[in-house]
């Protein structure tokens, strides 16, 4: 039997009430991507990227369809279940490095560890592994604001993938990064995404980077369609 896809999601459907109207987000969205595979997502700003990232990362609950990690349905799930799950199969990035300002490089990637159970000897010979594969084996002990935007996003991939996610989503994640410094993160990305086998969907507005993804899919009426079968039917 093949293996089953990462993530695959089925029939979303995402709405937002608006005063007495209702804004429809996400209108029967489906989505598979398998392991090891780097897939953008591209649309105009508003169009529903984050809406579906947080979908897809169990963050937020849709109003109708099926969220399948791993192979395994997730809507019967209560809070703990999704959030363990979360925890162990799902790693997000987003725009801004949200790292934990007092702390570390080395003990923001322990944390989430800890919390998953690992003991500290354990988290930190881990996290001290995968900053030195990102390139900040000689950055440990900084704290967030002792490093650059680049840096901060490492740091902020490592925490992500720290517990060996299946998924990886990211949410612009080098939209705060100047060209040069957002094409190096990116390239982090694809080797760690190479190396781990990991799932990626990552929303970009970074046309460049996006050609380098396997895929590329963008949001249209709310669905999910495939950007190079679209632009071969024109
Ligand atoms: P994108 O990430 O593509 O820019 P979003 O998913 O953030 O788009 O938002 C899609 C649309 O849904 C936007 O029009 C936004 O204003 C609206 N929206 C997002 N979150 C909420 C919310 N919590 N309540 C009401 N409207 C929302
Ligand atoms: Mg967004």
């Amino acid at each position: 039997m093949s293996e089953p896809p990462a993530l695959y999601l089925t029939g979303i459907m995402r709405s937002y009430a608006q005063g007495e109207r209702s804004l429809d987000i996400l209108r029967g969205a489906e989505l598979a991507i398998w392991p090891g595979e780097i897939v953008a997502l591209v649309a105009p700003s508003g169009t529903g990227k984050s809406t579906l990232l947080h979908v897809a990362g169990l963050l937020e609950k849709p109003d109708a369809g099926e969220i399948y990690v791993g192979g395994e349905p997730t809507s019967l799930l209560d809070d703990r279940g999704r959030t363990g799950l979360r925890r162990t199969h799902i790693g997000f990035v987003y725009q801004s490095h949200h790292l934990l300002p007092e702390f570390s490089a080395l003990e923001n990637v322990v944390l989430p560890q800890l919390v998953a159970g690992l003991t500290q000897r354990e988290a930190e010979r881990r996290a001290s592994e995968l900053l030195g594969f990102l390139g900040l084996g000689e950055r440990l002990k900084h704290r967030p604001a002792e490093l650059s935007g680049g840096e901060q996003q490492r740091v902020a991939l490592a925490r992500a993938v720290a517990n060996a996610p299946h998924v990886l989503l990211a949410d612009e994640p080098t939209g705060n990064l100047d060209p040069e410094t957002a094409e190096h993160v990116f390239g982090t990305l694809v080797t760690l995404v190479r190396a781990t086998g990991l799932a990626a969907l990552i929303a970009t507005h970074n046309l460049s980077l996006a050609a380098r993804m396997d895929r590329r899919l963008t949001l249209l009426d709310g669905r999910i369609v495939d950007m190079d079968e679209a632009a071969a039917r024109q």
